[in-house]
């Protein structure tokens, strides 16, 4: 049977009045293919260590897209009978097709440059060195404050459309560098203005509980205080972002602070997800405990922590990029997988830790370090990221969800990790509508 757009509209009418979409551009009912090979990420488990022979590849594929959303995933020719009429979005070169990645933990709403800061730790310089000589997160905080509205969007404009532009169809976005009600405020509603303005999809995370402000003269939790009755209830109620997102380590908070902090942003309704382990043993066990979403950084992370985290809904994020620009051990993907956590991979990408902000490069090294296959990395940066975001809608080319799709040229998948992030994708689908080629 042909069916016409109505009939397919139709058909999806159920998918999506189940779930809420947002007003993004979203394509008309199209047909993209043929891929040499399509990724679909389907049938693997958000949990554990997973083979490649697990990897569900469609030769030849194709995906039907109607108003944004997966109709249908298969063989190219036969959808292309199936679905007579529809305008075909035609690949005219090897394209290995797969979900769009999804970077579940950045800061790159930010304003400034640390590269003194960065030459200083080449120079075998001390995080408190580098503090005394007018770097570290300071002067961030200072430069975004001083940033207006405008400056603060073109930067986030140019970032997160980089990250687009290499695939990255979706980014979580924190703020945490005013530190101060007013500028928080300010930090939000940029990133859910350059989210209003381009394909990509921004996630906020508002991280007001980075760090006690230096110009902050009571105790952090004194601070965290004023975050909780004067900044949170206007981001609930201004509808800025539904996470929020705590760093627990020494020179940050305690775990003491981040409990009473976290759980009065749970019971206003807030999503969690905390900072953990990159340092100092405290965040996971208290994102067990609280039920968080995600805690992420996890280089430091004991025996004890795996375990809980393998029995608990809380997906690990790694963060390969705050490593490498530290010059710091990486995460233990592989035990963490092993043991039967889930595992998530994000950049971090800030002006600090981790400047890179290649997401698939730092895949690929922390895969060769850590000895991930390449369903285990290609799941951290897809299905397994959404996941640690709460979003159930993306990461998978499944029908019903978002037609996010990435094509690297190439025939076969496994050239994507081992030229180690040098190829990128050459398409770009973001809710079925072409970005880039
Ligand atoms: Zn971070």
């Amino acid at each position: 049977m042909v069916l016409n757009e109505k009939q397919i509209l139709n058909g999806i009418s159920t998918l999506i009045i189940t779930r809420p979409i947002e007003c993004k551009h979203m394509a008309k009912t199209k047909i993209i293919g043929p891929f040499s090979q399509l990724l679909t990420m389907d049938t693997i488990p958000l949990k554990g260590s997973v083979n490649d022979s697990q990897l569900e590849i469609i030769p030849n594929g194709g995906v039907v897209v109607s108003e944004g959303i997966i109709v249908k995933t298969g063989n190219f020719d036969q959808l292309c009978s199936e679905f007579r009429d529809l305008e075909i979005d035609r690949i005219e070169k090897d394209m290995v097709g797969m979900p769009g990645m999804i970077d579940p933990h950045t800061h790159i709403c930010w304003a400034g440059s640390r590269a003194k800061d960065y030459s200083l730790r080449l120079a075998g310089k001390s995080y408190l060195e580098i503090a005394q000589s007018g770097g570290g997160i300071g002067d961030t905080v200072a430069k975004t404050r001083a940033a207006s509205t405008t400056e603060l969007e073109a930067m986030l404009t140019q970032r997160a459309t980089n990250h687009l532009k290499n695939g990255i169809t979706t980014i979580e976005v924190k703020s945490g560098y005013c530190l101060n009600a007013e500028g928080e405020i300010k930090m939000l509603e940029v990133i859910r203005n350059v989210n209003q303005k381009l394909l990509v999809d921004l996630i906020s995370t508002c991280l007001a509980a980075h760090i006690k402000p230096a110009d902050f003269e009571g105790s952090p939790s004194d601070y965290l205080k004023i975050v909780v009755n004067e900044l949170l209830p206007e981001v609930m109620k201004r509808k800025l972002s539904k996470r929020v997102d705590i760093y627990i380590d020494e020179g940050a908070f305690t775990k003491d602070e981040a409990r009473i902090y976290l759980n009065t942003a749970k019971k206003m309704g807030f999503d969690l997800a905390i900072h953990g382990e990159q340092f100092t043993a405290s965040g996971v066990s208290l994102a067990c405990e609280l039920g968080a979403l995600s805690v992420d950084h996890l280089e430091l992370v004991h025996d004890h922590e795996i375990n809980l985290l393998a029995g608990s809904t809380v997906i690990p994020v790694v963060l390969p990029g705050a490593s490498l620009g530290l010059g710091c051990q990486f995460a233990p993907a592989r035990k963490l997988l092993d043991t039967g956590c889930s595992l998530a991979i994000g950049s971090d990408w800030n002006p600090g830790s981790a400047p890179m902000g290649d997401l698939l490069m730092q895949t690929a090294i922390l895969g060769i370090f850590e000895k991930m296959t390449i369903a285990e990395s290609l799941a951290g940066i897809t299905f397994r990221a959404a996941a640690a975001l709460g979003l159930t809608d993306r990461g998978i080319l499944r029908i019903g969800l978002l037609a996010d799709i990435i094509g690297f040229p190439t025939s076969d998948y496994r050239e994507i990790l081992y030229n180690q992030g040098s190829l990128k994708p050459s398409m770009v689908w973001k809710r079925g509508e072409k970005v880039s080629e």
